[in-house]
């Protein structure tokens, strides 16, 4: 088995399958964590971290609480969980040493909020754009197309990046905006975008109802996460999230970039940064209507109990 030590920290079995179906060593994904240390710690750095990891012959899981026997200098915050009823600790991502770290236990997706730990206010707004079941990608590159025409009416800029996975994220740094009104300036980004083309996309949270559109999430502002830029996804060949200017979306296609192609595909440089706009105050008429626009999980809700009753009502119950 092939070790290594990096800054301290020891790396282990490189030449091993990093996991089942993925095509790529652990070495190669630490290779990529590293060569991508100096772009991926800016956008993770004092953010309560979760990763998603992997293990041969295990299921990928979602982490956030830290891993049990960490080095002393690894940070953590504690946050509390509202799904686990309990407090956990959550790494910062600080520095390159604790993303080796996080390497060598198979972290292979590093998600963040759009907030530092302590912080009251977002940096950013994401929209996060999902095909239906089986589409072409190019929908979704339309899809985009809409977001950036709403934003750019509401005089707002954002940049583009694969997820990795299926979809785009459209993020729009932002100040001066509490979390109330950076989630309703989103929804209303959203609903603007779709209302620009309602057949190519929708707003519905509920899956049923998107009849094959795509859908512009708006959900995922807030305390909630999005992967970050250059980070892999648990999939064949690991793709990269990868940041694409405007011009060039309509010829991008997921899966384009890997942890195998990405020095090549994306230079020594740091497109993500480049492309990202300085963060913009959001409109205060955006931030109206916004709050206008019920939350889609409560919506949901709603609408599925509704839904029930009606199903009964039908039924004769
Ligand atoms: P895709 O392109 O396939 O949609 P994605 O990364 O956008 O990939 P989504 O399911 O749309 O995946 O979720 C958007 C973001 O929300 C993710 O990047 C992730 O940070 C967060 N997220 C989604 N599901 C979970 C989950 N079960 N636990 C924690 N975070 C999640
Ligand atoms: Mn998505």
């Amino acid at each position: 088995m092939v070790d290594d030590e990096r800054d301290g920290v020891r790396l282990t079995s490189l030449d091993a399958p990093l996991g089942d179906g993925l095509e790529v060593t652990k070495g190669e994904l630490v290779d990529h964590l590293d060569a991508f240390a100096d772009r991926l710690v800016p956008q993770l750095a004092g953010r309560p971290l979760s990763v998603k990891r992997v293990r041969p012959g295990q299921e990928p899981f979602m982490q956030r609480n830290v891993a049990k026997g960490a080095p002393e200098w690894v940070r953590t915050v504690p946050v509390w969980s509202y799904g686990a009823h309990r407090e956990v600790h959550q790494v910062l991502c600080d520095d390159r040493r604790t993303l080796l770290w996080l390497a060598n236990q198979r972290a292979v997706e590093f998600h963040v909020p759009f907030s530092r730990a302590g912080e009251e206010q977002p940096t950013g707004i994401v929209l996060d754009l999902d095909p239906p079941e089986g589409a072409e990608f190019g929908v979704v590159v339309q899809a985009a197309e809409l977001v950036r025409r709403a934003l750019a009416d509401a005089g707002l800029a954002g940049a583009v990046k694969t997820s990795g996975s299926k979809g785009v994220h459209v993020v729009v740094p932002v100040r001066g905006a509490d979390f109330e009104d950076a989630a309703a300036a989103t929804r209303a980004l959203a609903a603007r975008a779709a209302a620009l083309d309602p057949d190519l996309a929708t707003t519905a949270y509920i899956r049923e109802d998107r009849h094959g559109r795509v859908f512009l999430d708006s959900t995922r502002s807030g305390s909630s996460t999005i992967v970050a830029a250059y980070s892999p996804r648990i999939r064949p060949e690991l793709p990269v999230s990868a940041p694409v200017s405007w011009a060039d979306l309509p010829s991008v296609r997921p899966g384009d970039v890997t942890v195998r192609t990405a020095p090549e595909r994306l230079g020594d440089g740091d497109p993500w940064t480049a492309l990202l706009p300085g963060p913009q105050e959001l409109p205060a008429d955006l931030v109206a209507e916004g709050h206008t626009i019920p939350v889609a999980r409560v919506q949901a809700m709603h609408e599925g109990r509704r839904r029930a009753r009606a199903r009964r009502a039908e039924a004769g119950e």
